[in-house]
């Protein structure tokens, strides 16, 4: 039997897979090939609607911890879970979404399942001795590293947005339940009692936005900062900020983009006012294509730019927001 590919469920508000987990699925479904399989792992409470949806994106069989204690279970949860998820199912190769979490557990998991882990995967390919290939950016995207993982079990975890979500493929639910009841003591000290959302702009999420609208100091005040959500609301996009926005308490800090706040990497990244410092670039360089909008040219956000405006950000948005309104039929703010 070719051994499936396990993927470890992160839910989102509605109990449904998380967008990054419908992406380590699509990358599943890859791998396995048409010869092969893939399997997921579900943990918490009320957990039916993840287990239909991975039956629904074609998974042969679902693994499920249902366990009120868990109902926002941490990486030292879902990684008991996992390893007998990958224990029954004979999984070799474990695929993870590319949030903090995904991060987290990849690290974990590889230490409990004895496994070699990366994270921030952007390709992945077979070599011709069956061994896993996995490219990711590094040194703040300025290089790819490539890693063989040639041992028998790998754990990845994905770059957000690197991969295509997986499309319907339903296939009926085949439901294997777990039981936690024997977890350590340890994991269940450690457990999440309460989940506070920070305080965050309107529209999507940083995380799971294709496109982000990030201001800097150049916007001069919190004032002036509403240009760039009028933009981001116009456009669909999530905002994001400079730590100089942050720091001056423009704008909470789940809305800064760096090396002490989000990574992103979004098809469409908008940086204005933002001077380019390397602490923000290695947030969001990786973003598919990057437009820059700075009044002074030797800026360094344009050695990373696709594109670039040299001017004022104070005259140049608001007429950007306008055009974009009209092509996009909306009406004028
Ligand atoms: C340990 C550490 C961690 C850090 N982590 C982060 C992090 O996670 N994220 C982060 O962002 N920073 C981080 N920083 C801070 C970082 O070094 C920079 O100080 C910060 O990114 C600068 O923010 P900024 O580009 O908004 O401001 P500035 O560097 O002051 O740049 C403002 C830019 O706006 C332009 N400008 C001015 N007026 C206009 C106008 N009217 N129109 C258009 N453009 C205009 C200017 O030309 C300038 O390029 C960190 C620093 C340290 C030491």
């Amino acid at each position: 039997m070719i051994p499936p590919i396990l993927v470890v469920a992160e839910r989102d508000a509605d109990g449904g897979l998380a967008a990054a987990t419908r992406e380590a699925t699509g990358v599943a479904r890859t791998m396995a090939g048409p010869g092969g399989s893939f399997v997921g792992v579900v943990v918490g409470a009320d957990v039916a609607a993840a287990a239909e949806e991975f039956a629904r994106l074609g998974a042969s069989a679902v693994y499920v911890a249902e366990d009120a204690r868990f109902a926002t279970p941490t990486s030292g949860i879902l990684a008991v879970a996992a390893t007998e998820a990958a224990r029954k199912s004979e999984a070799k190769w474990v695929v993870l979404g590319g949030t903090s979490q995904g991060r987290d557990l990849a690290g974990r998991l590889a230490m409990r399942w004895s496994a070699a882990a990366v994270t921030g995967v952007t390709e992945l390919s077979t070599a011709s001795d069956g061994g896993l290939r996995a490219k990711r950016p590094v040194f703040g995207g300025r290089a790819t590293e490539t890693r063989a993982l040639d041992g028998a079990r790998a754990v990845i975890a994905l770059r957000p947005h690197a991969f295509a979500a997986a499309t319907d493929d339903p296939k009926p639910l085949v439901r294997h339940d777990l039981s936690l009841e024997g977890i350590s003591g340890g994991e269940v000290a450690a457990r999440r009692t309460g989940l506070a959302r920070p305080e965050a702009a309107a529209g999507p999420s940083l995380a799971e936005a294709t496109i982000v609208v990030a201001g800097g100091r150049g916007l001069r005040s919190p004032e002036n900062f509403a240009l760039v959500e009028q933009l981001a609301a116009s456009l669909g996009a999530a905002v994001g900020a400079s730590r100089a926005v942050t720091d001056a308490g423009w704008r909470p800090p789940s809305f800064q983009v760096g090396q002490t706040g989000r990574t992103v990497s979004p098809q469409l990244y908008v940086a204005i006012g933002i001077s380019g410092a390397i602490q923000h670039l290695v947030g969001m360089v990786s973003s598919r294509t990057i437009v820059a909008i700075n009044s002074d040219a030797s800026a360094p956000i344009f050695k990373v730019a696709d594109y670039g405006i040299v001017g004022d950000a104070l005259a140049i948005v608001p007429a950007l927001t306008r055009e974009v309104r009209r092509v996009r039929g909306l009406p004028p703010t």
